[in-house]
């Protein structure tokens, strides 16, 4: 297949755009590198598509760019392009969230429906659409409240996506990601900052007292994800979680265990962050065949080994 991979720099977006070569189809990867966290992170996330002959790089943003001329011959869209984090959604950087998670998909929707060629278009959603609720484990059809302006920009990114499969027959997937980790995560998410800390020695800095939940997703599984959701004929919303729900406390115990111990100092929960999040996975188990493969301890070790390799001085 012709793939667009959007946010191609990113953390999963490189993962997904390397096993897309893998399978033997071909990439055309987009990002904007936006400077959210370093430039050279994402370079480096792209060390490996770089020498790879089906693969090319369109340096652009998407909400500005000229669409159609990049969707021309394209099969597939993946469109994991946006600005992530809860965190920081609120106040003046919101416009930057509507750029970047409503008008960029939008655009991108407009385009692909007008183009004609387009068998999917693979729309990278999140659990932040379900909001901040006791109702666990969250299906396909709970409540979306999300609990964020990053949430909402998310939700708004779903929605435009069903639209355009109802009102023009665009097929799209959204693929609801439950807390996605592994090499390359993030510098911004907590497991990154945990490992980062516990292999420098520093302090490691939790919001809340650490009994939230989250149903954390290796990044190999999400991919899995997205390549299922190529190859099959289902349409539609549905949740992609790890099948490893535990609370921060339990996993910081974890990551103990594997790279050393954790000196942990706790402050206040942060506006915007939900208390659980777990995922029924029925729906993508029946339609993608989506089984989550990697325990977390294991996508842990992994994620640890990948970040001491990072912080060696040879590098
Ligand atoms: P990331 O920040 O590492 O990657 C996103 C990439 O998109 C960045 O390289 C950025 O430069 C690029 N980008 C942003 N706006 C763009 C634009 N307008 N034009 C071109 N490129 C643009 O984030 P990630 O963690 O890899 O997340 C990928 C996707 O998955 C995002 O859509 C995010 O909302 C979603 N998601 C991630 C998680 C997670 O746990 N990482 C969970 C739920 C959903």
């Amino acid at each position: 297949m012709r793939c667009l991979v959007t946010g191609v720099a990113g953390f999963i977006g490189s993962h997904l755009a390397e096993r897309l070569i893998e399978l033997g189809h071909e990439v055309l990867g987009v990002d904007r590198f936006a400077d959210y966290y370093a430039r050279d992170i994402k370079e480096g996330n792209l060390d490996r598509l770089r020498g790879e002959p089906r693969f090319s790089l369109a340096t652009v943003d998407l909400a500005t760019a000229d669409l159609r001329r990049l969707l021309s011959d394209r099969e597939v869209i993946f469109h994991q392009a946006a600005q992530a984090g809860v965190r920081p959604s609120w106040g003046l950087s919101f416009e930057g969230y509507l750029h970047d998670n409503v008008l960029a998909t939008q655009r991108l929707l407009e385009a692909a429906r007008t183009h004609g060629q387009v068998r999917k278009l693979v729309y990278a959603s999140s659990s932040s659409v379900y909001g901040d609720t006791e109702e666990v484990p969250m299906h396909e059809s709970s409540r979306t409240a999300p609990h964020s302006p990053y949430g909402v920009t998310k939700l708004a990114g779903e929605h435009l996506c069903e639209l355009y499969r109802r009102n023009f027959g665009l097929p799209t997937v959204s693929l609801r990601y439950f807390t996605v980790y592994g090499p390359r995560q993030r510098p911004d998410m907590a497991f990154h900052r945990f490992i980062s800390a516990i292999l420098r020695g520093e302090t490691v800095r939790m919001h809340g007292d650490g009994e939230q939940t989250r149903d954390f997703t290796y990044v190999s599984d999400a991919v899995q994800a997205n390549v299922a959701a190529m190859e099959g004929a289902a349409v539609g919303v549905f949740n992609i979680g790890g099948g490893s729900r535990v609370s921060l406390n339990d996993a910081l115990g974890m990551l103990g265990e594997i790279a050393g111990p954790a000196r942990v100092e706790r402050g206040e929960p942060q506006a915007g962050d939900v208390r659980h999040t777990w995922a029924d996975t029925a729906a993508a188990q029946a339609a993608l065949r989506y089984v989550p493969r990697v325990p977390l301890r294991e996508g842990l070790a992994a994620q640890v080994a990948w970040q001491k390799r990072m912080l060696a001085p040879s590098r």
